[in-house]
């Protein structure tokens, strides 16, 4: 990453508990950490960056990226080269959104609440959940699952999917956690629901790709791989391996963002672009990337963006579109 001035560079952390702990296959989760990146340019330009550490995905630790951060120059000298280590993939997204934004003065608009996938509370409680999720706008959701027994689920499922509007779609993630007998369970149950079941993400560990791939060829339902291409080089090895499935994107912990856009320039790929939970800088990143991205796949299917986490957060001035308001909060 090189740039050619000097730079002002300052970053500061955050830390946001979730309104409600979120249950996942990982274990509890509680609080969201990260670090905001802003750089300032001679000209009194200003660029802001997020990096948003999801660790047990692969990323750097937030101790790892502020480490990263308290050794990076507070002036960044002329024409200097800022080397990242691929071990840093959050850092390395955050950076180059920061310095992408120094430049960038348009961002496409926010979408529509339907072109976002809303997150239902894990378990039963999705059975209500959705209603005012549906209320406010969106017609996609995503449930996990994988944390109670598959008989106990499906039968959720059965009462989920009569409860939903017919226009509803809904993805099904189970972070990697089912066996092969219950995968064939769900898959087997998905294709009986008529393509209400947008697809089904990572049903099995991320090295079983022989396995996924064999389901792929046996179901209906989309399968979408996510814990198995969490770097852009897993991403290519699963594509030259023969995945021509859905590829879920969490292009926060995915590393730089060009390198992204020059491979899907290349090979079109099925993507879902995905959320890990970031404030508004980062969120804004992933909007103009999935545009971006979208102009680069004409073809692809368009698939609603994985972003519909923000009624998982609290109003804490870090969903503010003003990024030097949501700057101040933080100090
Ligand atoms: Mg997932």
């Amino acid at each position: 990453m090189s740039y050619k001035q000097s730079l002002l560079f300052e970053f500061r952390a955050y830390q946001r508990p979730f309104r409600q702990t979120l249950n996942t296959r990982y274990g509890a989760w509680t609080h969201r950490e990260g670090i905001i990146l802003k750089v300032t340019d001679g000209q009194g330009r200003i660029g802001f960056g997020e990096v948003a550490p999801l660790p047990w995905f692969g990323s750097e630790t937030q101790a790892q990226a502020l480490a990263f951060c308290t050794q990076v120059p507070q002036r960044l000298s002329l024409c200097s080269e800022l080397a990242i280590l691929s071990t840093l993939p959050a850092c390395t997204f955050g950076f180059e959104v920061a310095l992408g934004n120094l430049t960038r003065d348009i961002h496409c608009a926010d979408l529509k609440t339907d072109r976002y996938s809303a997150l239902l509370p894990t378990g039963q409680a999705a059975l209500s959940a959705w209603s005012g999720l549906w209320a406010i706008g969106h017609r996609t959701f995503k449930w996990k699952i994988g944390v109670a027994p598959v008989a106990v689920e499906l039968a959720w499922l059965s009462q989920l999917m009569e409860r939903l509007p017919l226009g509803a779609k809904l993805r099904l993630d189970a972070n990697g956690g089912l066996d092969e007998l219950a995968a064939h369970h769900w898959l087997d149950h998905c294709d009986r629901l008529s393509h209400r079941i947008e697809f089904i993400e990572q049903p099995l560990p991320p090295d079983s790709f022989k396995e996924l791939l064999k389901l792929s060829h046996r179901y209906s339902t989309p399968i979408a791989l996510d814990e198995s291409v969490t770097t852009l080089d897993q991403l290519k090895t699963h594509y030259f391996r023969g995945w021509r499935g859905i590829y879920v994107i969490k292009a926060a912990i995915m590393g730089s963002p060009s390198r992204l856009k020059q491979f899907c320039r290349d090979h079109p790929i099925d993507i879902v672009i995905s959320s890990v939970f970031e404030t508004d800088i980062g969120r804004q990143a992933l909007i103009d990337l999935a545009v971006e991205l979208q102009s680069l796949l004409p073809n692809a299917p368009r698939r609603v963006l994985g972003l519909g986490t923000q009624q998982w957060l609290p109003n804490d001035g870090l969903d503010d579109p003003d990024w030097e308001a949501l700057w101040q909060r933080l100090t």
